[in-house]
């Protein structure tokens, strides 16, 4: 059997790759038009860094994390999201001295997931976040940002934001106490996975897809009769100025998210055309984050983008095949051939040239291409220091010196 990719990892290549440039143009574009400086972390981090602020009952962190030990027995762990690096990185380099700190990256992420149409074991994301800032103004302001991102990356599809508040930290507590015990009445109806989060993570079983559950959540308490007057303020103000900057939006009482350092606003864009996979962008705020990583007690809002999925939705991009073919009739031309093909490079024009020596192959190559020129080198050009240029398209060819192709073809 031919060698194969790690289960859930996969090579990006061609329309992909073609798709992954452009995604990375347009978030580089708009991050500059939204003032956010890129911040590149590593890979590896020490694992103390994701289990708290995650949750040590979250999936990611029971049974998801690429965990191992270094050579010094500390353990590591390729990080499975960004938000808390990035945190880290805020904090180890002082940057939260400066508030508000804007900061974005894009690259890959780890979770040993069961992999499926969209989903992988290493995949890449897009992640923008707000460090500092409390006022809504934020929340409301990186929604905008993922809406004229998801604008540019398919202008044709229609997606869908919804939004939910989880509170504070003390709405949050007292909400999945009492979501704990409305799911102990149904143990027994509960599918397998969500009996198991009934003590350990009952926001979860909100969320969950499977239909046994879908039913039970019908009737579940709803969050919203749990806030605390200010939450219950602060979720209308942010509502209000999403509709003032005419963003549609469906509110979602179920929409929890995964992980466990969120408060207040929550946020999904989903899409009806990737099947069960269906989240381009999740997130929302995360106030006291940065103190849990031991930093300053600083709010923070923020989302990640899941860059496969994106792709997966963009059209093809027409990629230019239209080469200027140099064919060489014999391999003894190969230095007379590397003149011309130094003195075009100098110039900035691209050569295609396949080391066939073979003038019927490469004419039809370049004819499959649609290609315009092709640049033909035999015993007589070498013996007159010339070049014959081919006008593919027009049937005709002329003899040119090494200046005068150079002019032509610029
Ligand atoms: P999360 O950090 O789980 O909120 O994920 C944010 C976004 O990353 C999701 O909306 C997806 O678009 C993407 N994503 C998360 N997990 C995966 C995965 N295993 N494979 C591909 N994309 C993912």
């Amino acid at each position: 059997m031919k060698v194969q990719p790690v289960r859930g990892t996969h090579d990006i290549y061609g329309q992909d790759l073609l798709k992954y440039k452009r995604l990375e143009a347009i978030v580089n574009k708009y991050a500059n038009i939204y003032d956010f400086s890129e911040i590149i972390t590593p890979i590896i981090e020490s694992t103390d860094l994701f289990k708290k602020p995650l949750g040590e009952q979250s999936d990611v962190v029971l049974k998801e994390m690429y965990t191992f030990n270094d050579r010094n027995n500390s353990l590591l762990t390729l990080r499975p999201e960004y938000t808390t690096p990035m945190i880290r990185a805020a904090i180890s380099n002082n940057l939260l001295e400066k508030i508000p700190q804007k900061l974005f990256g894009i690259g890959p992420m780890f979770r040993r997931e069961r992999p499926q149409k969209g989903r992988y074991r290493q995949f890449n994301q897009i992640n923008f976040e707000i460090l500092g800032i409390n006022d809504i103004a934020a929340d409301v302001d990186i929604i905008l940002l993922a809406d004229d991102l998801l604008k540019n990356f398919f202008p044709d599809k229609k997606i869908d934001l919804q939004i939910n508040s989880l509170g504070d930290q003390n709405t949050l507590k007292i909400f999945k106490e009492n979501l704990s015990l409305y799911f102990q009445k149904y143990t027994n109806d509960l599918s397998e996975e969500s009996q198991n989060k009934i003590h350990t993570n009952p926001l979860r079983i909100l969320d969950s897809k499977n239909i046994k559950d879908i039913k039970i959540n019908k009737s579940a308490p709803k969050i919203f009769d749990y806030f605390s007057e200010e939450a219950s303020d602060r979720f209308d103000n942010f509502k209000k100025l999403l509709s003032d900057t005419n963003i549609s939006y469906e509110i979602n009482p179920r929409l929890v998210r995964g992980l466990d350092y969120y408060c207040h606003t929550v946020f999904e864009f989903k899409t009806n055309d990737l099947g069960s996979q269906d989240t381009l962008i999740g997130g929302g705020r995360y106030d006291g984050l940065a103190k849990i990583l031991g930093g300053p007690d600083i709010p923070g809002v923020g989302w990640a983008g899941g860059v496969e999925r994106i792709i997966m939705l963009m059209k093809d991009i027409n990629k230019n095949e239209n080469k200027i073919h140099l064919i060489l009739l014999h391999p003894s031309f190969k230095s007379y051939g590397f003149q011309l093909l130094n003195q075009l490079r100098k110039n900035n024009i691209a050569v295609y040239f396949d080391y066939k020596y073979d003038l019927k192959k490469s004419l039809s190559k370049a004819n499959k291409l649609n290609s315009e020129f092709a640049i033909i080198i035999g015993e007589e050009e070498v013996e007159k220091n010339q070049y014959t240029i081919k006008y593919l398209h027009k049937n005709i060819q002329e003899v040119l010196s090494l200046e005068q192709i150079i002019k032509k073809l610029k």
